[in-house]
Parts: C-alpha cells; sequence; structure tokens
C-alpha cells in the first residue's frame, strides 16, 4: 500500500494533449492564491490528512490492523496539489477562477463549470492512478493481490472507472469545443468566512431530513461534484451533477437552497467529516478543538469500506430524527465536530 501511495503518477488530464506543454508540476485542486492562502494565514500553513506521510498502524481489539492517516500541518504551496496537469493547461484550463480572477459570481455558468469540472478532474485522476499503480503492482507482485480484500477494492475501482467515464468524456467536450454547458450546479452562499474548504466527487446517501438519496441507478453510482470554500466576507458550498442527472439531486439541492443556517451547517458538520480525505482547515480552526474532537475528526475521516457505511447509517438516522422535531432549535445544538467556530 505504501508502495502504491508513494508512486503517483505525472500526466496531464487535458483533452487537448497534442498542445500539452510544460513540466507537469503539482496544480492544485482547490487555488493557492485564493481559497488556501486565506486558510493559511500568515505562516502559510493549513491541517491536512497528510496521505503521502507514513499512516499510523493502530491494532484493534479483534486483532485487526486499522491504518490511520493523521492530520498534519501542511503547507499551503502543497495543500491539495497533485500532478495532474501540464504547465500550459493548468494555467489555462482554470483560468476563469484562479489568481487575478474575481470573486465567486453565481450567475456565472463558466465559473460554476470549472469549479465542477475541477472538483471531478482531481478525483478522476487519482481513481485512474489508483487502477494503474494497482495494475502495475499486481504484475510485479501477484500474491499479496490476491486477498479478499485486495480483490473486493479491484473490482471497486473498475467500477468507478465505469462510472466517471461518461462524466470525463461529457467535460472534454465541453472544453474541446469552448463551451461550459450540461451541467447544472446548486450554489449557495454562507453569510460568514468559513475556516476550512473541501473538494470531492461523492454521492451523499442521505438528503437534509435524513431520507436516502436514489443515487444508484442500474448499478452505477451518480455522484456530485463538491466545492466548499472561503472568501473575504462569505463563503460558497457549490454541488453539480450533469443535467442528465439532475432528477436525482433536486431535492437534495431544493433543500439546500431553502434550508436555515443553522440547519445548512448541520448537514455539513455531519456530512463532511465523513467524507473528508481532501478538507483543508485553517490552524485556528485545528487549534480550536480540543484533544478529543482531533480525534474523532480523525477517526471519521478514515473510516472506510464497512465502518464507513455503518457510520454514514447513523448520520441518516441522526438527520431523520432531527428532521421529525417539532422545533427548528435542534439544528443549534451544534453535534461533537463542529467546522463552523
Ligand atoms: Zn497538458
Amino acid at each position: 500500500m505504501e508502495k502504491m501511495r508513494s508512486a503517483m503518477k505525472k500526466c496531464c488530464m487535458h483533452p487537448d494533449q497534442a498542445h500539452c506543454k510544460g513540466k507537469i508540476k503539482a496544480a492544485h485542486a482547490l487555488q493557492n492564491n485564493k481559497i488556501i492562502s486565506i486558510l493559511a494565514g500568515s505562516e502559510r500553513h493549513v491541517y491536512m490528512m497528510n496521505t503521502k506521510k507514513k499512516p499510523l498502524l493502530i491494532p484493534m481489539r479483534d486483532g485487526e490492523i486499522i491504518p490511520i492517516v493523521e492530520l498534519s500541518k501542511t503547507s499551503a504551496n502543497d495543500a491539495t496539489t497533485e500532478t495532474c496537469f501540464c504547465d500550459l493547461h493548468d494555467n489555462i484550463a482554470f483560468a476563469v477562477i484562479e489568481k487575478g480572477a474575481p470573486d465567486f459570481d453565481e450567475t456565472s455558468e463558466k465559473m460554476k463549470f470549472i469549479y465542477a469540472y475541477k472538483a471531478f478532474i482531481f478525483e478522476y485522476y487519482k481513481q485512474r492512478i489508483g487502477l494503474d499503480i494497482f495494475r502495475s503492482n499486481f504484475k510485479e507482485n501477484p500474491y499479496p493481490f490476491l486477498s479478499v480484500d485486495m480483490v473486493g477494492m479491484y473490482r471497486m475501482l473498475l467500477l468507478k472507472e465505469q462510472e466517471f467515464e461518461p462524466i470525463k468524456s461529457h467535460f472534454d467536450e465541453q472544453i474541446v469545443a469552448g463551451t461550459f454547458d450540461g451541467v447544472v450546479t446548486c450554489a449557495i452562499k454562507i453569510p460568514e468566512q468559513i475556516k476550512f474548504a473541501d473538494y470531492a466527487y461523492i454521492a451523499p446517501d442521505y438528503d437534509m431530513n435524513g431520507k436516502k438519496t436514489k443515487h444508484t441507478v442500474k448499478g452505477s453510482m451518480h455522484r456530485v461534484a463538491i466545492t466548499i470554500f472561503p472568501e473575504t466576507n462569505q463563503s460558497w458550498l457549490l454541488l453539480s451533477c450533469l443535467k442528465s442527472e439532475q432528477y436525482i439531486y433536486e431535492i437534495l439541492f431544493q433543500q439546500l437552497k431553502t434550508a436555515s443556517l443553522p440547519k445548512l451547517k448541520f448537514y455539513i458538520n455531519l456530512v463532511l467529516p465523513l467524507y473528508s480525505e481532501n478538507m483543508v482547515l485553517s490552524t485556528e480552526l485545528w487549534e480550536f478543538w480540543d484533544e478529543e474532537v482531533q480525534m474523532a475528526y480523525t477517526y471519521y475521516a478514515n473510516l472506510e469500506g464497512k465502518d464507513a457505511v455503518v457510520m454514514g447509517k447513523g448520520i441518516g438516522f441522526g438527520l431523520n430524527n432531527a428532521a421529525c422535531q417539532k422545533s427548528d432549535d435542534v439544528y443549534n445544538n451544534s453535534p461533537k465536530i463542529n467546522l463552523f467556530i
């Protein structure tokens, strides 16, 4: 696993491969000059799960050994970077939202499209490289890859590949044509500067009232590209999917748009820590939490497989329970892990 971790290949994900130019550099999924710099402050550090560091191996009571990736201080220059764009394409593909561009404008279809593409393509890259590394390591030494866990992981990667490809094709067609169509974005303004940022390409299991989202159609999972980030005086939560998938997430989008601020924060607090491998936390937020909350956060962020499913069900139950209360006061009681300090 360690070998797989350290072997992230460099390649450009832009569809116009014929015109790649310059080195494949470490591109930021969350813009360094706009988003990360707000969180990093004068020390230029944030807290993140550092997957490039050796994980702690924690023995559990049942004899199983669980790898735990800790959150650690990360330089702003390294936060959320992957080697997935050449110099030229990193510059042109994201110019609309990069340094020098104005703040996010919810009426701009271009900006919404580019945020969605960015969250998607960085996750796509990690998925594709994961599959490549799995295959090449298997060739070298098949034995460790024959365990039930590894076979399960390989199947999951293959299924994900099938699910990601049509989305990649859509984005590629639009980018080559210079158009920004076919993507629906739900943009939620949060009227304060949040102390964290995140990007993800995930299928939330529950809506804001704890009802299951029907994200899997004919065995294929449909995800939303999520970006949440601070600006100077406010913050944005963006969720996007293809127009052809809009019917799956219509209810969730509508709920998010009309929810009270405490209810919105309640949902984000419950759901994001479970999907938080890309989460960037300001030093202020991380140090505000006591050791118990830091441990709880690290635990949630590391949950995978069956354990994550069990926790996900607990979250669904919590959301449903809160939605059944007579008053909205329940949303004012923030859960243990509170991202909004
Ligand atoms: Zn390129």
